[in-house]
């Protein structure tokens, strides 16, 4: 068990020079540390390096992600403090998707609640998202500006996002991540009504109402679990309610993939990525039914195939590609924090 961020962090030293395990002699080989933030706000459009003045603006948008933001504080603090040699890198979950413009993250609430509370789509998973769609243009032989995609990222969490030249237009998640689609444990996109229905005429309180949505929704409010094998083992049974559940969510998923279709126009690769989207071929094929028409189909025995690795599940017929990509978001964190510390490096010479 491990107590603290301090604790932890301080293990994690010790594995890292471990002579058995670890990947380098002494602490002050390492070269830089790479922080997963969540809640970048608009302040933050890339992976930034580390001061004072970073550290309060993390702060500052700490009302946008309460829960995530001063624990990412707490790591940063403690990261400094035990590896102090190295530079140490935000990279934001929400600073992919600030290229999105302002029809699309606009809410059609008084101006005033976005200029003066922030209140707008901000969209998560920015780092997966990022990563997918940089790994489909390599493996398609395009500049990532060239290319056109929808990616889909279905773990724990489900968003989606429609990249256009490399940048993100649209995402699926909003100003918290309860927007959108149906997740494990999330209700996604419902009536914004519901929870004045639930106050009035169920009595629950904003708390209660709040833990309802993000906690006993989603799949494990229509089947009672959020385990994606345990739905497809009881659906082979039989079971209606993991029926009705998968039902709902890859119908949502294909609505979402409609949608983006018409905000990119010119669609060129769907990428399936995280937990399910890497390893569940029955779901992938739910949200890909019935496209066939559209210039999108996926080959059966491809989709079916159990292989590591990015994987081409598109069939000879379709214009539009569909991969496979494992996300790798600590990766993509070393990558990034590689990259700014050589820029400070390079900028220093
Ligand atoms: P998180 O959002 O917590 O990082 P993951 O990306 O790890 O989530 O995805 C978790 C989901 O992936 C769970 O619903 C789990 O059941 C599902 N999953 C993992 N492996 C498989 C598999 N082989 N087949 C189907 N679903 C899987």
């Amino acid at each position: 068990m491990i107590a603290d961020h301090h604790t932890g962090m301080t293990r994690i030293g010790e594995l890292l020079i471990d002579s058995e395990y670890g990947a380098v002699s002494d602490k002050n080989e390492i070269a830089g540390v790479g922080h997963r933030v969540v809640h970048g706000g608009e302040t933050f459009q890339d992976p930034t390096l580390i001061d004072d003045a970073v550290i309060d603006a993390i702060e500052a948008n700490a009302f946008l992600a309460p829960l995530h933001n001063p624990a990412n504080l707490t790591g940063i603090a403690v990261a400094r403090s035990i590896f102090q040699q190295a530079p140490q890198v935000a990279v934001f979950d929400t600073a992919f998707h600030q290229t999105i413009p302002m029809r699309a993250y606009l809410y059609a609430i008084p101006f005033d609640l976005y200029t003066q509370h922030k209140v707008r789509r901000y969209g998560f998973h920015g780092t997966s998202h990022a990563y997918v769609a940089e790994q489909a243009a390599h493996y398609l032989g395009l500049e990532p500006a060239a290319l056109n995609v929808i990616t889909i990222h279905i773990g724990n969490g489900v968003s989606m996002a429609a990249v256009q030249h490399g940048k993100c237009i649209d995402t699926s998640m909003g100003m918290t991540p309860l927007a959108g689609l149906m997740m494990g444990t999330r209700s996604g996109d419902v009536d914004p009504a519901l929870p004045f229905f639930l106050t009035r005429h169920l009595g629950l309180t904003i708390e209660e109402s709040q833990d309802l949505l993000n906690t006993r929704s989603g799949l494990k409010g229509i089947c009672g679990t959020n385990d994606m094998r345990e739905i497809l083992a009881s659906r082979d049974q039989g079971d209606e309610h993991a029926q009705i559940a998968l039902d709902l969510y890859t119908y949502r998923i294909k609505k979402y993939l409609g949608a983006y279709w018409a905000a990119l126009g010119r669609l060129d690769a769907v990428v399936f990525t995280a937990g399910i989207g890497e390893n569940a071929p029955y779901v992938r094929s739910g949200c890909c039914a019935g496209l066939e028409d559209l210039g999108l189909a996926i080959d059966e025995e491809r989709n079916c195939e159990r292989r590591v690795g990015l994987r081409d599940i598109s069939a000879g017929s379709s214009r539009v590609r569909v991969l496979v990509v494992p996300t790798n978001e600590a990766f993509r964190i070393a990558q990034e924090t590689s990259r700014i510390i050589g820029s400070r490096l390079n900028r220093a010479l």
